[in-house]
C-alpha cells in the first residue's frame, strides 16, 4: 500500500503501469482487425499520460485549436491529428490548415464553406471527413449523447448530399471519408451494432468509396465500469472491436478508426482527498471533503456516480452523504454511501477519475489547483522526477 502521509489534499493520482496495460490491451485488439486509434484528448491532457499514448504509437483527436497545439507540443506527429467540433473558429481552421494535421472533421455545410474559402485563400487543399449525424439512440445520459436528431452534432442526413456534392466541386477540399461519435459511457454494445448498419446503409446508399473516401472514423465512446472499477479495471475491448469487424459492411481497403477517450484513461486515476468534517444533518450525515466539484464536475453536471473508498478506517459502516467544499448545492459526490465510520482527517479515494475529471477543472470559488502523483513501478512520483516527465522533454526536442 503506498503511504500518502504528508501529502498535501486533494491530489490526482494516475496509475502509469495501468494505463499502459490498458492502451496496450486495447492497441492490440484493434492491431487484429488493423483498426487505428486516436486518442480523444480531451479526456486528459496530463502530459505524462498523453506522452505514454503517444509513445503507444496512438493518433489524437482534437475538438478545439489548443488542444491541436498541445498535441503538436506533446509530440503526436501533424499526420495523425484529427479535429472535430461543431464552432471551429477561423482561427482554428487556419491553424489546422498551417500545421497540415490529417483531417478535419466538418460538422455542417456551412463550416465546410469556410474551410473551402480559407483553404483556397491560402492556396492549399483542406483534408476534410464529414462528421454525420445517424441518429442513433447511444442508451446513455442524455447530456452525453451526441448522435440523435436533437443533438446538434454532426451533418443530419438531409443535408449529406449537398456536403458531399461541395467536397466532389471544390480544388480545395479533399475528401477522406466518414466520421460518427454517437455519444460517451456507452456500456452496450447494442448502439454500436445499430451503428454499424446505418453506416453500412450510407457507405453504399451515397457512393462514398466512388467519392474517393477511404477513412471511416467511428469515434468513441465506449463505457468503463464506475460500480466496480476493481473487478474491471481495464475495459473489454475485445468484444468491441470484434463487433465492428463483424457487423461493418465495407469494400476492402477501408482504413477504420475510432476515437478512444474515457475507456483509455478513464479507471487510471483516481482522487485522493481528506475528510474535512463529518457533520450530522437531519436524519443524514454528511461527509465533507477537500476535493469538490472544481476537481471532479461529473456528479454535479450529469449525476454521474464515482466509487468512494476510505483508506484510512476499517470501522463498522454507516450511510453517509459525501460533498464537496464549493458552494453549490450540486456539489455531492454521493449520495447515502455506505462507507466505514468516517472522521476528521480519513483518506477518502475517489475512483475512476482519470477521464474528465483533472480535464474539467473549475476555477470557481477561487480554489488551489490540486497537486498531482504518478504510480509507476508500483512506486509514488512525484510530476518532476518521474520517468514519464521526459515524454514531455522528448516531445520538445523532437520539435
Ligand atoms: C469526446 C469525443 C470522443 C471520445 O469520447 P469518449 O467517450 O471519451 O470515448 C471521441 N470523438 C469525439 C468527436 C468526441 O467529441
Amino acid at each position: 500500500m503506498v503511504d500518502f502521509t504528508g501529502i498535501k489534499t486533494p491530489f490526482y493520482l494516475y496509475d502509469l503501469d495501468l494505463l499502459r496495460e490498458t492502451v496496450s490491451r486495447a492497441s492490440k485488439e484493434a492491431g487484429k482487425y488493423g483498426y487505428f486509434i486516436h486518442y480523444a484528448i480531451k479526456a486528459n491532457y496530463d502530459p505524462v499520460i498523453s506522452g505514454a499514448i503517444r509513445d503507444h504509437g496512438l493518433g489524437v483527436d482534437c475538438v478545439s485549436g489548443n488542444e491541436v497545439r498541445k498535441s503538436l507540443e506533446f509530440g503526436f506527429s501533424e499526420r495523425v491529428i484529427v479535429f472535430a467540433g461543431v464552432g471551429k473558429t477561423d482561427e482554428e481552421i487556419k491553424l489546422a490548415l498551417d500545421k497540415d494535421i490529417f483531417c478535419l472533421n466538418c460538422e455542417s455545410v456551412e463550416e465546410l464553406k469556410v474551410i473551402e474559402e480559407l483553404a483556397g485563400r491560402s492556396g492549399r487543399t483542406a483534408r476534410v471527413a464529414l462528421r454525420v449525424n445517424p441518429a442513433v439512440e447511444a442508451e446513455t445520459h442524455r447530456h452525453i449523447s451526441t448522435g440523435m436528431d436533437e443533438n446538434k452534432f454532426g451533418i443530419s442526413l438531409p443535408h449529406l448530399q449537398t456536403a458531399l456534392d461541395l467536397c466532389s466541386g471544390s480544388e480545395h477540399l479533399e475528401f477522406t471519408g466518414l466520421h460518427f461519435h454517437i455519444g460517451s459511457q456507452i456500456t452496450s454494445l447494442e448502439p454500436y451494432r445499430r451503428l454499424c448498419r446505418r453506416v453500412n446503409r450510407i457507405w453504399e446508399q451515397y457512393d462514398i468509396s466512388k467519392r474517393g473516401g477511404y477513412i471511416l472514423n467511428l469515434g468513441g465512446g465506449f463505457g468503463i465500469d464506475y460500480n466496480d472499477p476493481g473487478r474491471n479495471s481495464i475495459p473489454d475491448f475485445k468484444p468491441f472491436f470484434r463487433l465492428f469487424s463483424e457487423n461493418l459492411q465495407l469494400p476492402e481497403g477501408i482504413d477504420v478508426r475510432f476515437e478512444l477517450g474515457r475507456s483509455l484513461v478513464g479507471q487510471c486515476g483516481k482522487i485522493v482527498t481528506s475528510v474535512l468534517y463529518v457533520k450530522e444533518g437531519i436524519d443524514k450525515k454528511f461527509v465533507i471533503t477537500d476535493a469538490g466539484m472544481t476537481e471532479l464536475m461529473r456528479p454535479s453536471l450529469y449525476q454521474a456516480v464515482h466509487k468512494i473508498i476510505n483508506i484510512s478506517s476499517s470501522g463498522n459502516p454507516e450511510t453517509y452523504d459525501v460533498a464537496g467544499p464549493v458552494c453549490e448545492s450540486t456539489d455531492i459526490f454521493a449520495r447515502d454511501a455506505v462507507l466505514p465510520a468516517t472522521s476528521r482527517g480519513d483518506l477518502l479515494q475517489i475512483l475512476s477519475c482519470g477521464a474528465y475529471a483533472e480535464s474539467m477543472t473549475l476555477n470557481f470559488n477561487l480554489r488551489d489547483k490540486p497537486g498531482k502523483l504518478y504510480i509507476a513501478g508500483g512506486d509514488l512520483m512525484p510530476a518532476g522526477d518521474l520517468p514519464g516527465e521526459d515524454y514531455h522533454k522528448k516531445a520538445m526536442h523532437s520539435r
